[in-house]
């Protein structure tokens, strides 16, 4: 009989999927796949995370899809690690494991008054508009009329575009009900993009700057008037921009010079060089105060940006920190304060407290591995990376399929703990029932956002 490696997979996000799908295509190998997912829902962040108003970009889940048909790949949705299963379950009864947990915390900013009501993490905004159950029955104060993204990347302009759109603009998305029906009420007339470096430095992406462009009832305002790079900046500019870069300085340029007296009733303003250093307030947010800063040169040519004695302060009833997302650590597994990051070489997990020792049936995939950055596509070289440092470790290793397995399948066990797990087709009769559920209104999807009733639906349809 043919002898299969049986491959656990956490977490089925971008990196836990290209990881199966690189597994599977893997043609001298006779590989099976088990995948398992906290949520009843896959694919990570492209369902939690991807701004609701970016369909095109969550279609890249056709092709996750696609591997979960593979005839040696299994689902086990509402199963979580460290809970449902630990890691001495997993090394029993697999070959190896590649955990592909994402960054699922924030970094704080750490300036006094960050923890008043009505100062946020993006993190919790995202999973609250997206739907994600953990974050469902979550409050933001809509009534406020200034709101301060601290941020510049692409998730802080993701929060400031869903905070600046119109019930019309939102209405044809996949946003939870009960954001979209908070949204509607808002009240927001500023919404203040901080970054604390120059124009230059931003580290948005063209594409979603430009969208600001383009918002029915938002203006877009650059702070400070008309975009003019201090000198070093215009030289690195001339000399060493990236197209992106070039692009970015352009549009600010086109907002710059746009014509704010148009009266709509919102404005989102860029405001670059200011950072953070207090909020207060009683009992909530009420201000923030912000210290402007000034490029400064250092020894390799960079610019980076220095304090300066200006501070602003500014009215404000929410403040949303948007300055990276944090890995989670993971229990039996080691873990790296500082990056967020399980420890490891090129994918395989390695061990700080014993010498640096490398798990040989331990690996890791995305975020978790290196951390939060790239775009969805990156996940691909780096779980192929990880893939192939597994199957390499195999060879040098001389193991064999089912060396190391001592116990019975998987689902044995998830039935002793009365794990409700659901399966990918399971989940298929949630996404048909959402789509339907959408299509009725003319959205893409409605989703539902309690794991009881996510059940509810799946077992009413199987
Ligand atoms: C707000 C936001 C917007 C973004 N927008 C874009 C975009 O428009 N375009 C783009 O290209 N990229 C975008 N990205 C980046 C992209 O989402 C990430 O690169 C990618 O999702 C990272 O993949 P991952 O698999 O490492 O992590 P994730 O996508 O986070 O997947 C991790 C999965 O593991 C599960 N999990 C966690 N812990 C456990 C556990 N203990 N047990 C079981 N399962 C567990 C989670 O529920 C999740 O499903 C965005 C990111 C964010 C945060």
């Amino acid at each position: 009989m043919e002898k299969y490696w049986n491959i656990a997979i956490i977490g089925s996000g971008p990196a836990g999927f290209y990881a199966a799908g690189e597994l599977f295509r893997q043609e001298s190998w006779s590989i099976k796949v088990d995948m398992f997912e906290c949520l009843p829902t896959p694919f990570g962040l492209v369902r939690g995370g991807v701004a609701p108003d970016h369909q095109k970009i969550k279609s890249v889940t056709k092709i996750y899809t696609r591997i979960a048909e593979n005839e040696n790949f299994r689902f086990f949705g509402n199963v979580e690690f460290g809970r449902d299963i630990q890691q001495s379950d997993l090394m029993e009864r697999y070959d190896a494991v590649i955990y592909a947990v994402g960054s699922p915390a924030d970094r704080a900013l750490g300036i006094p008054g960050e923890e008043l009501s009505g100062s946020h993490s993006a993190t919790e905004f995202v999973a609250w508009y997206n739907g994600h159950p953990d974050f469902a029955e979550l409050k933001f104060d809509l009534s406020a009329k200034q709101a301060f993204v601290i941020g510049m990347g692409n998730v802080a302009l993701d929060v400031a575009r869903i905070l600046a759109k119109t019930p019309d603009e939102l209405a044809e998305t996949d946003i939870a009900d009960y954001a979209l029906k908070a949204l509607a009420e808002s009240q927001l007339e500023n919404i203040w993009l901080v970054g604390r470096r120059g124009p230059l430095q931003a580290a948005f992406t063209p594409s979603e700057a430009r969208e600001f462009l383009e918002l029915q009832e938002s203006d877009v305002v650059l702070e400070g008037g008309l975009l003019e790079l201090d000198p070093e900046s215009q030289h690195l500019l001339e000399t060493e921009a990236s197209k992106d870069t070039k692009k970015n300085i352009e549009i600010l340029k086109q907002i710059s010079e746009r014509d704010t007296s148009t009266n709509k009733k919102k404005h989102v303003h860029f405001l670059f060089l200011a950072s953070p250093v207090e909020i207060s307030g009683k009992g909530r947010v009420e201000k923030i105060s912000l210290i402007r800063n000034q490029l400064v040169k250092q020894a390799d040519g960079s610019l980076r940006p220095q304090a300066t004695e200006n501070k602003i302060v500014e009215e404000a009833g929410l403040i949303f920190r948007s300055i990276g997302y944090l890995g989670k650590p993971l229990p039996d597994l080691p873990f790296d304060k500082k990056s967020g990051t399980i420890p490891n070489e090129c994918g395989q997990v390695k061990d700080p407290e014993n010498g640096n020792t490398l798990r040989m049936r331990e690996y890791v995939a995305g975020w978790i591995k290196r951390g939060p950055s790239g775009v969805i596509g990156t996940n691909k070289q780096d779980a192929v990376e990880t893939v192939h440092r597994m199957l390499e470790t195999f060879m040098v290793e001389k193991m064999e399929a089912g060396q190391d397995v001592k116990s019975q399948d998987i689902t044995a066990l998830l039935e002793k703990r009365k794990v409700d797990f659901i399966s990918f087709s399971d989940w298929k009769l949630l996404d048909t029932h959402e789509i339907e559920a959408g299509q009725a209104e003319g959205r893409p999807r409605r989703k539902v956002t309690s794991v009881t009733e996510m059940l509810a639906v799946i077992r009413n349809k199987s």
